[in-house]
């Protein structure tokens, strides 16, 4: 039987690790870390990526975890709103949802250990590839086992040990911001309505909702220009900030508020650095990059496990009619090319919308005058804005292309 070795258990590897082994594929799964519990990394699913769970047989089970949908989005900017927008938006007919990754992650592993055809390894670190002449043969593990694969896939994530080891150029985009993430008590504001609040104020802003297993999230937008400064001892070290302080004199009034007597319950945020690029090149013969490794996405609009879930369907309409053949590995490899071929416009257009919301939101960092004009023309030129606004996230929402599983 052909033997696929998939690297990391995010959304990306240990769905696609479920498509396979329910299609009879032997797989085995590795995965570094020991809980699913780690490092935060978004939970909010368009209705693209929506479809893809329901596609993938997974709706049922996210009925079934922590999730909440966002009931609106709304700006302000200089402390005024600018406007508004009801979920779900005109044309689509599901409502941004925010799904506890963890609890997902758990829930698929559960079903795909139904599997007899299925092997997951945890706590082990994948340190390099194997090759048998110019193909990759396989994965060496950091306490030096060594595991055979007629096929490899990198799904390790922006870091990816199976990228660098392949060798696969990453051109990254240049990111003039990072992330510091917040998690505090949630208020009764947000539990009766859900709305993704994001917030201009001067050269500071940041966005805020309620999460799916319901406490508040903030992501501070760190300007890498800011004088707030990511170097540890500085005098404007971002460690040494009055987050809850610095978070009420952005918000608004009633925001502000609730900042304030959350001061001492507030978490230290987490910093999230942010990587984004695509690589020219996602295939060698024996190993496939896919999401996050091949292409890392911004946060903006919530965009990787969305894509990530459209690579994984795309790639297993073509992996799975070579895979339940006997082993031919220039037909695996024939595979790879098309998944590439298949996926790379939807990445493209994406990442290049999610760049247009970064270019308008630093336009808006650099002009007061700017700032200062849209927030006093609000009720004029509000509904014009949020006429284009709404235009620019019809492919946000759902997707580029058209994604259908097949097999
Ligand atoms: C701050 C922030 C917020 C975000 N918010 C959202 C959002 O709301 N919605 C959205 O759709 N996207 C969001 N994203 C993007 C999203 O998190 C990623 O695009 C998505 O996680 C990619 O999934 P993946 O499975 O490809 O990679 P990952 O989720 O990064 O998973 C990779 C896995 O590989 C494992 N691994 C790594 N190296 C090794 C190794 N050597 N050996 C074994 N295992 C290894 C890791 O432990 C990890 O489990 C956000 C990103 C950031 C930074």
């Amino acid at each position: 039987m052909t033997q696929i070795v998939i690297i990391g258990a995010g959304p990306t590897g240990l769905t696609l690790a479920m498509l396979l082994a329910q299609r009879g594929i032997a797989v085995k799964l590795i995965e570094a870390s020991r809980s699913f519990r780690r490092i935060f990394r978004g939970e909010a699913l368009m209705p693209s990526g929506l479809d893809a769970i329901e596609q993938m047989g997974l709706s049922d089970v996210v009925t079934k975890i922590p999730h909440r949908a966002i009931d609106a989005w709304e700006f302000y900017i200089e402390n005024r709103p600018i406007f508004r927008v009801d979920e779900p938006m005109e044309s689509s007919g599901q409502p941004c949802t925010l799904v506890s990754q963890p609890a997902l992650l758990e829930a698929v592993l559960k079903k795909v250990n139904e599997c007899e055809n299925f092997e997951f390894i945890q706590g082990a670190a994948v340190r390099d590839l194997l090759w048998h002449s110019e193909r990759v043969a396989g994965i060496r593990l950091s306490d030096g086992q060594e595991i055979a694969a007629d096929l490899v896939i990198g799904a390790d994530g922006r870091n990816s040990i199976v990228r660098q080891q392949a060798q696969l150029e990453l051109v990254q985009a240049p990111q003039s911001f990072d992330i510091l993430w917040f998690k505090l008590p949630t208020s009764p504001t947000f539990q009766k309505e859900n709305v993704f609040y994001s917030v201009l104020r001067g050269q500071n802003a940041f966005g805020v909702f309620q999460g799916s297993e319901g406490n508040l999230q903030v992501g501070w937008s760190l300007n890498r220009e800011n004088p707030i400064s990511l170097k540890e001892g500085s005098a404007n070290d971002w460690q040494k900030v009055d987050w809850a302080e610095k978070l009420a004199a952005a918000a608004p009034d009633w925001l502000a508020n609730h900042f304030r007597a959350q001061k001492e319950t507030m978490e230290r945020p987490l910093l999230l650095s942010i990587v984004v690029g695509r690589c020219p090149q996602w295939h060698l013969p024996g190993v496939l990059l896919l999401g996050d490794a091949a292409h890392p996405m911004s946060p903006i609009r919530a965009q990787g496990i969305n894509m990530a879930l459209r690579d994984v369907m795309v790639a297993t309409n073509h992996l799975v009619p070579v895979l339940q053949q006997p082993a031919n590995l220039a037909a695996i490899d024939l595979a790879l090319a098309q998944i590439q071929a298949e996926r790379q416009p939807e990445i493209i257009e994406i990442q290049r919308l999610q760049q247009a919301e970064v270019a308008q939101a630093e336009l808006m960092h650099s002009y007061p005058i700017l700032r200062h004009a849209v927030s006093r023309l609000a009720p004029i030129i509000g509904s014009q804005i949020r006429k284009s606004w709404l235009d620019r996230q019809l492919q946000l929402r759902q997707g580029f292309t058209k994604v259908h599983l097949k097999v």
